[in-house]
Order: structure tokens, then sequence, then C-alpha cells
């Protein structure tokens, strides 16, 4: 089934509102095998959503909109679809009374422009919405499906996940997309292209391969379907395998997992410890590393030591370091690291230090570079990141290359005990 959306409101146009309703439906619909293949915003214009419904009707079997239900002016998207089907608008005694009731229940009397609400298209179905007053409606015609909801992102996905969903299911036959997203760092997405190539060998089998930048890593998403659930989840599995094997030292974790929760298993399973210390993250690393429940068990202490004093006092960074070499740079990470191995007495100490910019760069330091440092049982080293100009993602990038030089010393221990 090929599905269309249908997005409603002037502030989508103007950008100040964010699409993330095509985004959750796009997502949801998938989920019970109906594709969405076309996505359309139009603005609060009688004739152009008319004219929307009437060119989207003629490709898409399943249509979804949202925006412009409610009380106000500008909410006209009922009467659009009216005339779209060629009906009258009817009037629902029971809608009136739910609406009615629910500004009852907040001691409010109701406007009179709610009484709008309670006319849907003859022969539409209403949705119900608990948590709002818009209500949404669903009708058939020439065998398609049209679902009419509100714009208000809470309401349309209560009604989605309550109505729409289940309805599509038993139309479409059972049928899934499934997506699996592979979570890699410490690899640039052209380095992955060229070990990769073309996965043609993994594509032919049905399996559509991505490459996504983000900031901190590339992530791989594999998707597949309309198919059974059962073949699309052993044709991710497949695609999956024929990833690891090929570029499995930089894959992290799956889906939605971050390299802090990834660190913490790692760290469960081998009971290591760790101290941060850190510059230019001015303690997000830290933060992340927090972010985690259980973290107590492994993480002792983060210091924040911006500045040169606060890294000789606390950290015991050598005078002659900071003024030989600067606060930015090898030997210093590595004494940060040191230093907060030390005094906590963990398994293992990081640090970070680097310039996060936009400013304070120069030729030989220039903004993005950034030093972390890891101390260990075994020894010392640093490694050299040259992040870009953001500052707020500079911050991110080096608690991501951090916390990935944890996950590859966690690793080995792994791989050692077993
Ligand atoms: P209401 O009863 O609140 O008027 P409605 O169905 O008329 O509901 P709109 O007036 O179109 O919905 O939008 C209500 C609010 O919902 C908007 O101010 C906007 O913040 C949000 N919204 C609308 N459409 C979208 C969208 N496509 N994605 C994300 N948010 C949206
Ligand atoms: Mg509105």
């Amino acid at each position: 089934m090929k599905a269309e959306l249908l997005t409603i409101g002037n502030e989508l146009l103007i950008g100040h509102t964010v699409n993330t309703n095509a985004a959750y439906l796009g997502r949801a619909l998938a989920s019970v095998g109906v594709l969405v293949r076309r996505a359309v915003t139009v603005g609060d214009e009688r004739d152009e959503i008319v004219a929307a419904l009437e060119e989207a009707w003629r490709r898409a079997d399943v249509l979804v909109t949202t925006g412009g239900l409610g009380p106000t002016h500008d909410d006209i998207t009922k009467k659009a679809v009216a005339e779209f089907c060629g009906v009258e608008l009817e009037f629902h005694p029971e809608i009136m009374q739910k609406v009615r009731e629910a500004f009852a229940r907040r001691n409010m009397e109701m406007p009179a422009p709610n009484e709008d609400q309670a006319w849907l298209p003859k022969g539409a179905i209403l949705i119900d919405n608990p948590i709002g007053t818009a209500v949404g409606f669903h009708f058939r015609r020439d065998g398609k499906h049209c679902f009419v909801l509100p714009g208000v992102p809470s309401e349309m996905r209560h009604m989605t996940d309550a109505y729409v969903v289940p309805t599509l299911r038993e139309f479409s036959g059972g049928l899934v997309f499934r997506r699996r997203v592979l979570r890699t760092t410490g690899i640039a997405e052209s380095a992955l292209y060229e070990l990769l190539g073309e996965p043609r060998e993994v594509e032919s089998r049905g399996v559509k391969v991505a490459f996504l930048p983000q900031f901190a890593g590339v992530d791989i998403a594999l998707s597949v379907g309309p198919l059974d659930a059962a073949t699309a989840e052993k044709l991710l599995d497949e695609a999956e395998a024929w990833f690891r094997q090929r570029v499995g030292k930089w894959i992290y974790g799956r889906d939605d997992q971050k390299l802090e929760e990834v660190v913490a298993e790692l760290f469960f399973k081998t009971g290591k410890t760790v101290a941060t210390a850190e510059s230019c993250t001015g303690g997000l690393l830290a933060n992340r590393l927090t972010d985690v429940s259980g973290s107590s068990n492994y993480f002792d202490r983060g210091v924040v030591t911006y500045s040169n004093a606060s890294k000789m006092q606390i950290l015991g960074v050598r005078e002659e370091t900071l003024a030989r070499h600067g606060a930015v740079s090898e030997q210093t990470a590595r004494e940060m690291a040191e230093g907060v191995r030390r005094i906590s007495g963990t398994d293992f100490g990081v640090s970070t230090t680097g310039i996060a910019g936009p400013t304070g760069g120069t030729p030989e330091k220039p903004v993005g570079l950034v030093y972390i440092g890891f101390a260990g049982p075994d020894g010392s080293y640093v490694e050299k990141h040259q992040f870009r100009k953001d500052r707020l993602e500079n911050k991110f990038r080096a608690t991501q290359a951090a916390l990935a030089v944890l996950w590859r010393e966690l690793g080995k221990i792994v791989r050692e005990e077993r």
C-alpha cells in the first residue's frame, strides 16, 4: 500500500514549526507495511488543501493529513475535506457533549467557537481524542483510506497509535518495513565507503543501505520490506553480519543505543573503574558517563580543570609541561589522565583538552584541535583529533572520542577474559 501525507499549516511552510508529524507518521506507517511515498505541506488555504487532497488521492491508497482541525478561523481542514468528498458537514451531538465535558473537567465554560468541532463530513468515522478537544476522523472511498488528524503532535501521535496503525495493520496483510541502524565511531564516511564499496551483495538481497553521517560517527542504516516480520529480521541479521565482518571494529551499537550505554555495559562486565579530567569538554564527559543508571559502580569522579592553575593543583600537571607545550598538548593531556587516575585510584583515567572554538585558535593549534588522554595499568597514551568549528559540536565530538577510547580499552579486556 502506498501512502501520502498532507501536513497543513502556515507555520510549517515558514519554518516556525518543525514538521515532526510527518517524521512520526512515516515511521508509524512503515511499521505496518505502509510506505510513505510522498509528503506534501500546504498552508491554511482551503483551495490549496482541496487541490492537494485531489492530487494525492489519485496516487495513494492511504492518505493522512494533520493540522487545521481546531476551533479557530485558520482551522479549515474539515471544510476542505467535505468539499473534496462532495459531502456536507453533519452535526454530532455526542462530540459536542464530549468537548463540553472536557472543558467542564478543567472547570471552564466551553467557548462558543468549539461548537464547530462537533461537525464532521457526512459518512466520516470519528477518531477519538482522549487527550485534547480537536477531533479526528477517518473515511473510506474507492477502497482507499483517509485519516484526518489534528496538528498538535501529542494528540496526533496518540490517535496514530490507537487508531491509524491498528486500522492499517488489518488492511496490509501483516507485512512490515523494518530498519536497523549500525552505529560506528572513529571512522569517516569516506573511509567506510572506501572499505566497503557499494554494498551490492547486501542490496541484491533486498536490503537498502544508507550511510548517515552524524556529528560524532556514521550510522549505517539497513532497511527491508514490505515482508513478513520473520523474513525481514532474517535479512537484517544477514546484512548486519556482512557489515560486522568487514567494519565490525568500528561498530559500537545498534539503533538508538548511545556510546555511553555501550561503555556502561562493558564496565559492568569487567568491573573496572574510571575517573575523568576535563578541560575543553567542561564536564560533558562526566555528564554523559553519569547519564547511565548504575554508573556509580564504575565512575569514581570527574574534575573540570579549566585553568592552568587547577591542572597543576588538582592533577599535578607540571608547570614546566604547561610552559613548554601549553595546556592544549599531548603532554598535558597525558599528565591530566595520569593525574586523575593517581588521585582517585581508579583503573583508568581519561582526559580532554582542546580548543573548542570558535575563537582561540592559532595556526599551530587551530580551532577543533583536541587531545584525549588515557591512563591505565599498562601505561598511558594520547589521541590527537582535529574536529571542526562549532563549539558545542566539538565538545560533543571530544566526549565521543573519549568514550570511544574507553570502549576500545574495555573491549580488549572482555576479549582477553573470554
Ligand atoms: P488545535 O485544536 O490546537 O488548533 P489543529 O489540528 O488545528 O489543533 P494546528 O492548529 O494546525 O492543529 O496546529 C496546532 C499546533 O500543533 C501548532 O501550533 C504546532 O505547534 C503544532 N503542529 C501542527 N502541525 C505540526 C506538524 N506537522 N509537526 C509538528 N507540529 C505541528
Ligand atoms: Mg489550530
